[in-house]
């Protein structure tokens, strides 16, 4: 008999059912079933789901659950709600999604590098005002985290010509990127930074690590694009620096509340480009060629891949 395999996804979830399709086609072997549909009997047979924003009382549904495979890349909120279970939390780690946000990171650096938003703005007031340009090697961008997505925009970065610096938690060599860690390095790196890219996971260490502060260290008229989760930035911060001018606008795909609410101060910011957390969508095809080859190794050996620091949060 094929292995159940329950698929767990919070209620609401509109894709469920695109889900299981696709994992059950990457899964022959398996039996994919959304995780309401087994009986008593199949649930205790089940020590490994892929899971989508499950809910915890879903997943205490499977009494011998060791870890859970999630089909996303981010998974703050996993950690915060599995936090007491003792389950293993593996990521999506899928070289697709790191291209995809690579693209994105190319695709707005060069919006705010050849200053879109201001001709946009310049086109509405019907002004001819051509301005100075400035060569990708004299503009210098910071990464904010160096892992598996910071690393492929580094790379897309440097083709086009941009120098480089990058923030990581523990030292890193990049080739092309100057790496920085720790809060000093923090510090030299923002003091060098005119487009600022974030890529770090959410934790207790990053929420709110963009505040008044290290927003007033980058350099004079920079730039932030925010591609990794909201709650990273202090808002009322960025408000602030966006209204002075220190900061020159803001390129943000992801936001404290999702979606974001039409009474948000961000719609309406001359400064702001708002975006519908739409940089780097994860491919349900490679995702669940990634999810099977993960779980084949585990029926194969037991070998569960990498799984989420707890203690670190990422
Ligand atoms: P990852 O491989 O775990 O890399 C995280 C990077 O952040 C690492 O370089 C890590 O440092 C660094 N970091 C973590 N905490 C830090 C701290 N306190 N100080 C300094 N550096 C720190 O994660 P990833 O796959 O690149 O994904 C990053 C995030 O992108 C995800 O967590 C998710 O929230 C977001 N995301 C957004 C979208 C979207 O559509 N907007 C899509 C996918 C993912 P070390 O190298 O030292 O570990």
């Amino acid at each position: 008999m094929k292995p159940v395999l329950p698929f767990v996804a919070d209620p609401g979830y509109a894709f469920e059912t695109e889900w299981i399709a696709a994992l059950q086609a990457a899964m022959p072997d398996e039996t994919v079933v959304p995780v309401a549909q087994l009986d008593a009997a199949a649930r205790e047979t089940c020590t490994v789901a892929v899971v989508a924003n499950p809910r915890t009382e879903d997943l205490r549904l499977l009494p011998r659950l060791q870890w859970v495979h999630s089909v996303w890349a981010g998974v703050e909120r996993l950690v915060s709600e599995l936090g007491d279970t003792g389950l293993q939390i593996v990521r999506l780690v899928d070289p697709q999604l790191a291209r995809t946000m690579a693209e994105a990171v190319l695709a707005w650096t060069l919006y705010l590098h050849r200053d879109m938003p201001r001709y946009a703005r310049q086109q509405n007031e019907r002004l001819w005002r051509p301005h100075d340009y400035l060569t990708p090697q004299n503009r210098v961008v910071g990464l904010l985290g160096l892992g598996a997505l910071g690393e492929a925009a580094a790379q897309r970065l440097r083709e086009s010509g941009f120098k480089l610096r990058g923030w990581s938690r523990t030292p890193r060599t990049i080739e092309g990127v100057q790496c920085h860690a720790g809060e000093g390095g923090l510090v030299e790196m923002l003091s060098h930074t005119d487009i600022l890219v974030c890529l770090l996971p959410l934790t207790p260490l990053t929420r709110g690590l963009l505040n008044d502060m290290t927003l007033g260290l980058l350099r004079r008229e920079a730039s932030l694009i925010n591609f990794a989760r909201g709650a990273i930035v202090d808002d009322e911060a960025l408000r602030r620096a966006l209204d002075r001018g220190t900061l020159r606008h803001a390129v943000l795909d992801v936001f404290a509340t999702e979606p974001l609410p039409i009474d948000s101060w961000h719609w309406a910011h001359p400064a702001v480009t708002v975006l519908p957390h739409i940089s780097a969508p994860t491919d349900r095809n490679t995702a669940s060629g990634i999810v099977a080859a993960n779980i084949a190794a585990y029926r194969r050996c037991g070998v569960v891949p990498p799984c989420v620091d707890r203690g670190r949060g990422y």
